[in-house]
């Protein structure tokens, strides 16, 4: 049996494995004691995703936090984003998302987050671990246990939140065709209400919440060659793919390319930077497009290590006017400190709207370049040594290691990290020349044979 995952992200298993709905009841009375003890006794709102096994999770995890003295404000079936937005909305302690995001239907997960809407910091996460681990949760008594609500209609507030910072009108008047892959997640009903709301004809594929993933779930492009088949075949403007949880959003162009998920933070930069200028935050894995496109408005880039809660606290301190991932994920402040495919999905309308140009003539115009990603197995020990080595062979690049380590090269860049849930190394390198690409793949690769 694989063992259960419980990183500062949350957890992550196998249902019916190693995710059973007693585990998922006592990290909901951990993490119930944690906002307890850190004197926070407002109500917990959580959401899922649509998988099957969903409503088993959430209804274990509300147990525990009633077990502790709790409210719970059940959203039902939402979007990762929607979770992150309600916890302030309705002034929570904290929020849970059910969700195993991209992974397949037989896993699930819980993702914690706190009353600022972000996923605790490694600290706090750690406590909140120790705290399951150990068992030490402190049940109430009879007349202290929680109570469950049903919160109506959670999507109506995320999605007015989205439209108030676009131009609906200019984007109606398109009339854009739109083709939506929600792959039968969490997305596909809000995703559906905000695009009717912007005026699109849309074709909606896999849009109904039944959790039966129509495919692998993850938005890549070899899982999504029957939405570019789609896109063609409606005539379509553009094709939007949701994962499970709808925090990341994939791109297929007019002419039914998949133009890949580092063009989606991208596109959403231009936009905002043709409107005004200031800081952005991605982390050390994401395009240099971003920079390309801050720099022209005398912006800057603020890199962060991997993981959504590190760029939203970066956006927040530095107060960036967007941020976010190379998977996928576009976090606007005005929103929420979340990744978000709604946001994403509305602001490259906006961007098609505001231009006059087809999705990829849009993304021909900001990219150029060539990345090439890929892992290896490495413990810690190889790892350190295998970016010993690197630092040894890349001795012109500027290094940052606040997560593994990136050269940044005149000509490129290499991100050489380990993975927080599996001992492996990630490594990532883009340049704008294939050849180049090739010959750091081959740095790299000797760099590994090396160490053994
Ligand atoms: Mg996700």
């Amino acid at each position: 049996m694989p063992e259960l995952i419980i990183s500062i992200s949350g957890m992550r298993g196998i249902i019916g494995d190693n995710l059973h709905p007693e585990i998922a009841a006592r990290y909901g009375a951990a993490f119930g004691t944690f906002l307890k003890e850190s004197g926070k006794n407002a109500p917990v709102c959580i959401g899922r995703d649509s998988r099957p096994s969903g409503s088993m999770l959430a209804s274990a995890l509300a147990s525990g936090l009633m077990s502790i003295g709790l409210n719970v404000l059940d959203l039902g079936i939402v979007t990762t984003p929607t979770v992150g937005i309600m916890v302030r909305r309705l002034g929570c302690a904290g929020g849970v998302v059910i969700t195993a995001s991209h992974n397949p239907i037989e896993y699930n997960g819980i993702k914690l987050l706190l009353d600022n809407g972000i996923a605790p910091a490694k600290p706090l996460a750690e406590q909140i671990r120790s705290k399951y681990l150990e068992g030490k949760s402190k049940p109430v008594s009879s007349i202290d246990c929680g109570k469950i609500t049903l919160v109506e209609d959670p999507d109506s507030i995320h999605i007015d939140k989205v439209l108030s910072i676009v131009d609906v009108d200019s984007i109606a008047a398109c009339g854009f065709k739109v083709v939506l892959d929600s792959v039968n997640g969490a997305g596909g009903r809000p995703g559906v209400h905000l695009l009717q709301s912007l005026g699109c004809q849309i074709t909606q594929v896999n849009t109904e919440p039944t959790g039966i993933f129509a495919h692998t779930p993850e938005p890549t492009a070899e899982n999504l060659k029957d939405l570019c088949t789609q896109v063609t075949q409606a005539q379509a403007g553009i094709g939007f793919a949701q994962d499970p949880d709808a925090d990341r959003l994939a791109i297929v162009d007019e002419a039914g390319r998949y133009i890949g998920e580092e063009y989606t933070l991208a596109l959403a930069a231009k936009l905002v930077y043709m409107e005004k200028t200031g800081s952005a935050a991605a982390n050390l894995s994401t395009s240099r497009m971003i920079d390309d496109i801050a720099s022209k408005r005398g912006g800057r880039v603020i890199r962060t290590p991997v993981g959504e809660a590190n760029v939203a606290q970066a956006m927040i301190e530095n107060q960036c006017i967007i941020g976010g991932e190379g998977n996928g994920g576009v976090i606007d402040l005005r929103i929420g400190p979340v990744r978000d495919s709604l946001v994403a999905m509305a602001m490259v309308l906006q961007l098609m709207a505001k231009t006059g140009k087809p999705v990829g003539v849009l993304a021909d115009e900001i990219g150029g370049y060539d990345m090439h990603k890929s892992k290896f197995p490495a413990d810690m020990q190889q790892a350190c040594r295998i970016i010993e080595k690197a630092k040894e062979t890349f001795t012109n690049a500027k290094v940052d290691e606040s997560d593994g380590c990136r050269f940044d090269l005149p000509d490129g860049w290499i991100h050489l990290r380990t993975s927080n849930t599996e001992p492996v190394m990630r490594s990532i390198i883009e340049t704008r020349n294939p050849e180049l690409t090739k010959q750091y793949i081959s740095a790299v690769e000797q760099i590994r044979n090396q160490i053994g």
